[in-house]
């Protein structure tokens, strides 16, 4: 497109990650992702800290049966996620989208429907656009499997400003079912990010509650 090569010479993409002029993510950088090998990760939830289930999943079990993660939240996949959700570069939503979907690509033939974590309100308005939105539908596409928007936000508050205790009340209400079409009895659930996993919880439940027999999760990185 014209305006496309228009648009890269007054604005080159630079990388992600280093912000060199080139690729949105440059080979260095992308040998650089702090990947998480799954055989080394919590069945569970996808922590790194080795193949058995973390202790925060002993604590309390999760609604999800099982989760994979591309990385850490670590740099330059952090980077890559705040670019993409804060400063609006939407063509790494299909990069970030089509790690994840790799990342899942584990379980092919699993899931029936890929759902995305919807944005609250007040996210949706200040970015302007449905992150979560471009990231499920890279996974579905990767997976051969309808995206389906079944869970809408009630409005909680950012989690990113709240405590572990205060993220785990505040996500409790955090969604409801769209009740759109039936769900499929195996769904995978995605987020961009899991720090304790409660909004992940959370929407599982409710996916369950409408019909969903049993849920999984994916997402872009891990955090603690
Ligand atoms: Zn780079
Ligand atoms: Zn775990």
């Amino acid at each position: 497109m014209v305006w496309s090569s228009l648009l890269e010479l007054l604005l080159p993409t630079r990388c992600a990650g280093c912000d060199l002029p080139g690729d949105l993510l440059c080979e260095e950088c992308r040998q650089a992702l702090p990947l998480i090998e799954r055989e080394w990760a919590c069945p569970r939830c996808g922590a790194p800290f080795g193949h058995l289930v973390c202790t925060e999943c002993w604590k309390a079990e999760p609604a999800f049966e099982a989760g994979v993660c591309v990385g850490s939240l670590a740099a330059p996949l952090s980077r890559c996620i705040s670019l993409y959700k804060d400063s609006g570069e939407r063509r790494l939503g299909v990069l970030l989208g089509d790690m994840l979907g790799a990342t899942a690509g584990v379980w092919r033939e699993w899931p029936q429907a890929v759902v995305p974590i919807p944005p609250s309100e007040t996210a949706l308005r200040r970015r302007g656009f449905d992150h979560t939105g471009v990231i499920g539908s890279r996974v579905a596409t990767a997976l051969g499997v309808p995206l389906m928007h079944a869970l809408a936000s009630t409005g909680a508050r950012d989690q990113r400003v709240l405590g572990r205790t205060e993220r785990r009340l505040n996500v409790e209400d955090a969604f409801v079912a769209t009740g759109g079409d039936p769900l499929p009895p195996r769904v995978l659930l995605v987020d961009d990010v899991m720090t304790t996993g409660a909004t992940l919880d959370a929407a599982s439940a409710v996916l369950l509650a409408a019909g969903a027999e049993v849920v999984r999760v994916g997402t872009i990185a891990r955090a603690w």
